[in-house]
């Protein structure tokens, strides 16, 4: 069954289309905070990707009285300890842009042979009624020695898929919506909707 409106916690343009094209045959409706001039800035205090979702889409919720929805992601790198991990919007400073997220992240694996890295989604879905569900997913790759590609945003330039010979910013749109951290963690939010 199809439901009316939701509304996605987030300003991130790039991962807002995705969020859209994802969940377009469960909602009729989606609305972002872009769509309301007097939107709260949420803070992200959370020390998890968890916490984070949870934070945004539990706000959201409460803004509108509807159901809301959030991911909190991020860039998982092995040979960094999993940094930048929650801080991977802010990697290189706050309100740093992606070019120089990525220039710092390439910059601090220069030498570094163990390339490997994973992006995780956290999706937090906060009911009307008070209830909260979280799917998590993730997406497999490694981080290459210089960014590829125009397409999608964030660190999608530098992370290689290996299953495609291609970096995330060289898929199509609908390649990278059926196969990103983020499309894994949709698809259970599909599969619980289905079953309510
Ligand atoms: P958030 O808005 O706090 O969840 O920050 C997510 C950050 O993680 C983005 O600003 C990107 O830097 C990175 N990120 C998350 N998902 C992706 C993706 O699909 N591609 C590339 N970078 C991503």
């Amino acid at each position: 069954m199809k439901r009316k409106t939701v509304l996605i916690s987030t300003r991130n343009s790039g991962k807002l289309e995705e969020f859209k094209s994802i969940l377009s045959s469960a909602y009729d409706e989606i609305l972002s905070p872009a769509d309301f001039a007097d939107f709260p800035e949420i803070e992200e205090t959370g020390s998890s990707f968890m916490e984070n979702a949870l934070i945004k889409a539990a706000a959201a919720s409460e803004f509108l009285g509807t159901d809301a929805l959030a991911d909190d992601s991020g860039l998982e790198v092995f040979a960094l300890g999993g940094r930048p991990g929650i801080y991977s919007a802010r990697y290189a400073g706050p309100g740093a842009s992606d070019a120089e997220n990525n220039e710092k992240l390439l910059a601090e694996l220069e030498g570094e042979e163990n390339r490997r890295a994973r992006f995780v989604c956290c999706v937090a879905l906060a009911l009307s009624d008070g209830a909260r569900k979280f799917f998590e997913g993730q997406c497999r790759g490694r981080i290459l020695r210089r960014a590829r590609g125009k397409g999608g945003f964030g660190y999608d330039p530098v992370f290689y898929v290996p299953e495609h010979g291609k970096t995330m910013a060289e898929l199509s749109p609908e390649v990278k919506n059926a196969i990103s951290h983020r499309a894994a963690a949709c698809a259970k939010l599909l599969s619980y909707l289905s079953g309510r």
